[in-house]
């Protein structure tokens, strides 16, 4: 169940045809083409009001802990800022210059300003709560400032109150969302067909999107496979992270171009850019017809060999996408996805429920759940607020208590959801998969758990399958890829996932925009990685796939083929384009193709080769 939304903001309108505004100078802004696709719309700031907070009292022996929990907000503030400035600097000195003072505005404001004082005035004589302070705060300044408006005032220096009013909300929206770490986004009066602009955005909050009536995304930060470009993929949004400065330039109802295949943002196009990015959208609308005819077409190249292609699924609300797509079968499904946006942990009737709505929804085709992955940049505040998982986050959280270390230590979760993806097996054929494994004794920890769940639930007189589904691991460690061959003997199967292999092999942060030039899943460490482990399955005859993002970039999957692979999951816009990519290649020639370039150790000259080996036109 979602979230129930807070009130919608106030500049709720309709999205209106974009007319080009000859007044102002049309600029380009650059970031990560994440998701491919062009929009064109009205942007939509993702800042709200301040939250509705009930007047919390404190007592007067906790205002010294109050007065730390604000110090705590502002140093989160402020660095959040001081980041987002800092990255100002790749932009061209005209938009530096306009944005900057905006974001040297808030960081005053967080010194020793009348709103910071005001704030801890309230807490140690008025005994309320960092959150209250803040919010009262700022809607009296907010109030004085507006107060001072007189109708003999040039609209001008009227403006001029209303803009600084907004930036006191602005800092104290901030300062309450980090005070509370209340979701950050709130998408209820987001227009039909306007481009979400936005500094951040979470996994959970892109999985709130709904593709119906979001025309495109751009966000300040970001990375190309960070799991909010996964999920903003699935959902087939055209998208763009890491557009430094895109949310403070681009003012709301300003009609936005956002070209999710070259990272392009257009603030204020004029008529040409419109007309190309209108051509763009009938373009990309033809090619999606074309790519429809080859659903019902075999997945085979031309020398007969048949391979697997089959769909990452975050939300039911991507089944359609599914089946639009010809993909055979679900070959990823992060569950954790389902743990977002609601208040409390699913119980194993509800995820049982939901597990055996997509398994019935696929027909027959094979659905492989992945067991929660929380950790990383997915926070799920429902684990949080049962206490599940610490509330403050590992220093480093990609290489703290993530997947399968989590469920090992809690349990309880594991079991809940092995017993509810048993029970879902029954309406058809299912595999389990653990994710973040580094070790053979966690597969077999597992194991045991996943045996005894099975037994409980006969006991119980559940219905689950005769023959226990297949438990097999994400190989997406270093640790895990070159351990694969001992890995093989415990595991049923092996899904590779290259989003974190890449990340962890080559540390990089997969969602982070400012080395997001440094992940490279070609570079020649992960693909011996995936050689390794892909060697491995197959000496024991096991089942292996490819289901990171690289499984989708249809340029690699003739090298992908020439490793010996046969199957691989996506997003379902994907399934097309490796489809036809199959269709065109002969296994002998990419087997010659892969083991040229496994000889090489530059990153460029591979994707130089990857690019130029294109037996037929191949859209990456
Ligand atoms: C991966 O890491 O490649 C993967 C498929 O898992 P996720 O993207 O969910 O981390
Ligand atoms: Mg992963």
């Amino acid at each position: 169940m979602r979230k129930a939304e807070p009130p919608p903001p106030q500049h709720k309108r309709l999205a209106r045809p974009p007319v080009p505004d000859t007044a102002r100078p049309e600029r380009v802004l650059r970031g990560i083409a994440v998701s491919p696709g062009v929009a064109i719309g009205p942007a939509f700031g993702a800042s709200e009001p301040v939250p509705v907070i009930a007047r919390q009292k404190i007592q007067a022996a906790d205002t010294a802990a109050e007065g730390a929990r604000l110090d705590g907000a502002i140093a989160q503030s402020h660095r959040q800022l001081t980041k987002l400035r800092a990255r100002l600097a790749v932009l061209p000195e005209e938009s530096q210059v306009e944005i900057a003072p905006l974001f040297d505005v808030y960081l005053r404001m967080l010194g020793p300003s009348r709103l910071i004082r005001g704030v801890r005035r309230r807490i140690e004589e008025t005994l309320l709560s960092a959150e209250s302070a803040v919010a009262a705060e700022a809607d009296a300044i907010a109030e004085a400032i507006l107060a001072r408006s007189d109708p003999d005032m040039s609209a001008d220096d009227r403006a001029g109150l209303m803009r600084r009013a907004d930036e006191v909300r602005e800092i104290a929206r901030r300062l309450v969302r980090n005070l509370t770490r209340q979701p950050f986004k709130s998408f209820s009066g987001l227009p039909q067909g306007a481009v979400l602009l936005t500094e951040t955005l979470r996994p959970a909050d892109a999985a709130l999107l709904e593709p119906s009536r979001v025309a495109g995304v751009v966000a300040e930060e970001g990375g190309a496979d960070g799991h909010t470009a996964v999920m903003l993929r699935a959902l087939g949004l055209p998208a763009v992270l890491g557009a430094a400065g895109a949310a403070h330039a681009i003012r709301a109802g300003e009609t936005v171009v956002v070209d999710g295949r070259s990272g392009r943002v257009v603030r204020n196009p004029s008529a040409a850019t419109l007309a190309d990015a209108r051509r763009a959208v009938t373009k990309y609308a033809r090619e999606r017809q074309r790519y429809a005819k080859l659903r019902r077409l075999p997945a085979e190249t031309l020398d007969g060999e048949a391979v697997e292609l089959q769909a990452n699924l975050e939300l039911p609300i991507e089944l359609p996408l599914i089946a639009q797509s010809g993909a055979i079968g679900i070959g990823l499904l992060r569950t954790e996805f389902l743990f977002m946006n609601r208040e409390t942990v699913p119980d194993e009737a509800t995820q049982a429920e939901t597990y055996r709505g997509i398994v019935e929804a696929m027909n027959g085709d094979p659905v492989t759940f992945r067991v929660l992955d929380w950790g990383g940049e997915k926070d799920i505040e429902a684990l949080s607020s049962a206490g599940i998982v610490p509330e403050v986050a590992d220093a480093n959280p990609a290489l703290g208590l993530r997947g399968i270390r989590l469920l090992l230590r809690q349990t309880e979760l594991l079991e809940t959801q092995f017993a509810a993806i048993l029970r879902a097996g029954f309406a058809g054929p299912v595999r389990v998969m653990l994710p973040m494994v580094t070790t053979v004794a966690e597969v077999r920890s597992a194991r045991e758990i996943y045996e005894r769940v099975a037994r409980r639930l006969r006991r119980r007189g559940e219905r689950i399958p005769e023959k226990l589904p297949p438990l097999g691991i994400m190989v997406e460690t270093p640790g895990a890829a070159l351990a694969a061959d001992a890995l093989a003997l415990e595991a049923d199967f092996f899904a590779i996932g290259t989003n974190d292999l890449t990340a962890y092999t080559l540390a990089v942060d997969r969602g982070e925009s400012q080395v997001a030039e440094l992940y490279d899943p070609m570079h020649p460490a992960v693909l011996r990685l995936v050689q390794f482990a892909t060697e491995a399955a197959l000496r024991m005859r096991m089942p292996v796939s490819v289901c990171g993002e690289m499984a989708g970039n249809a340029q690699l999957t003739p090298l992908l083929l020439g490793l010996g692979l046969r199957s691989f999951s996506m997003n379902a816009a994907a399934v097309p384009r490796v489809k036809q990519a199959v269709r065109a290649v002969e296994i002998d020639a990419c087997a010659r193709f892969a083991r040229h370039v496994m000889d090489q150790s530059d990153p460029t000259r591979i994707e130089e080769l990857v690019r130029a080996f294109s037996p037929a036109r191949v859209d990456a």
